[in-house]
């Protein structure tokens, strides 16, 4: 008598994902043998992928059907300022009139930095989690966020506590930059603010208050000595450097931003080929930032194709802040493709995997791997290269941080209901 042996049921695991039209990946190894799943779903436990493409043999605790849409990481927004008060709301619709700004609205950096000062900290954690929630609900699970709107010792530690208290409250994974070395308050002894800027991202590091330490190297801002003495300061206590470069004139710190080793070279609008390949040898990631440049009406656009032609890995980021209100990366993949050159597949893996790299957290999020954190979104579309395609639309219907869903477009909407909790077997 054969003995059959007992046909293995279905392994129930938190969540299945099916249905998907494609899975976009973002970061595959080309060397890698296995074939890449390009359609059908994803499965997760314990907030962790499990399986990719054939799904069947799984059962899940929910499930989602992703009704014929992409399944792709969550996004990576590599540069923030998204933490800061009020609006420059005013100073915007003259700007873009050609009308001279208003006496009395808050305009430019010191506009903010009034408004950021005069705000207590729940009331920057409720301004500011709210455009969180949003950039949230566009697909971002993973961002950075920088201080560098108080400019005064006492206003940048604020900042600080912020961010650690919207990491605690977020859903979304939250990397804090301190960026004392954002600008000078006006009439500041400028030598001495350097001091204290450096002090306190040495202090920054040791209190766990953030992981990185960037500073805006340019004419008016902060030169070339002055951002090596933050940034070696910061680099004492575990902060990893980040650089604003050549954004608005050639500075010559790519070769500083190279030698210390920096995580991101942002920017890069004025940075020569020579030095982008100088960063490339160093291992820094080139941050691209087209809707900041949309918004500035930058008079020198990056060519991103440049960063990548030099062998950087590309980030791309939003750079929310007073004077880039985005909170969403489709709308910076939108640019990058058309303002930028790039693939739609280029700008989604820069959206996602190169920014994962840029905050050193590539080994969790960033891209659909087995065993990476389970960020995901479901688009309602049927390729991605629709992402570039429908320019200023939200494509995200249902959001994941690690394996929970954390946001849904149109909650009444009746797609609502692809979203099906099924009982435990
Ligand atoms: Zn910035």
């Amino acid at each position: 008598m054969t003995k059959v042996p007992p046909q293995p049921g279905p392994l129930t695991v938190d969540l299945v994902i099916s249905g998907a039209a494609e899975i976009f990946c973002a970061a595959v190894d080309p060397s890698a043998t296995e074939r890449v799943p390009t359609s059908g779903g994803v499965a997760v436990d314990g907030g962790r992928i499990v399986a990719i493409g054939d799904v069947s043999g799984y059962r899940g605790r929910e499930t989602v059907d992703a009704a014929g849409g992409v399944v792709m990481p969550g996004f990576v927004d590599a540069h923030t300022h998204v933490v800061f008060g009020g609006s420059r709301v005013a100073e915007y619709a003259a700007k873009v009139a050609g009308r001279p700004v208003p006496d009395g609205v808050p305009a430019g950096i010191v506009g903010t930095m009034t408004e950021t000062r005069v705000a207590s900290a729940r009331e920057l954690v409720e301004q500011s989690g709210a455009r969180i929630a949003e950039m949230l609900a566009h697909g971002t699970t993973t961002l950075e966020s920088k201080t560098g709107y108080g400019l005064s010792v006492d206003a940048e530690q604020k900042l600080l506590d912020v961010n650690r208290l919207l990491t605690e409250r977020s859903p979304a994974r939250i990397l804090s930059t301190y960026t004392g070395g954002h600008a000078f308050a006006p009439g500041v002894d400028r030598d001495g603010w350097v001091r204290q800027v450096a002090d306190q991202a040495r202090q920054a590091g040791r209190d766990g208050l953030a992981e990185f330490n960037d500073v805006y190297c340019d004419d008016g801002y902060f030169d070339c000595e002055q951002t090596r003495t933050i940034l070696e300061a910061g680099r004492e206590s575990g902060l990893r450097p980040r650089v604003h470069l050549d954004a608005y004139s050639h500075t010559g710190a790519a070769a500083l931003t190279a030698e210390l080793g920096a995580a991101s070279a942002d920017h890069l609008n004025y940075t020569t080929d020579a030095e982008l390949s100088r960063l490339a040898a160093a291992g820094v990631i080139g941050v691209y930032l087209p809707c900041l440049e949309y918004a500035v009406r930058h008079p020198k656009p990056l060519d991103p194709r440049r960063v990548r032609d030099a062998g950087m890995t590309l980030a791309l980021a939003t750079d929310i802040c007073p004077g880039c209100w985005t909170v969403s990366m489709q709308m910076v993949v939108v640019m990058a493709c058309r303002a930028g050159g790039l693939s739609v597949a280029e700008a989604l893996t820069a959206a996602t995997h190169g920014s994962a790299v840029s905050l050193g957290m590539d080994d969790e999020v960033g891209s659909i791997a087995l065993g990476k954190r389970a960020d995901l979104v479901i688009l309602d579309v049927p390729s991605h290269e629709d992402v570039a395609y429908r320019i200023g639309r939200n494509n995200a219907r249902v959001v994941l941080a690690g394996g929970h869903v954390v946001a849904v477009r149109d909650a009444d909407d009746p797609a609502r209901r692809l979203l099906a909790r099924q009982g435990e077997m």
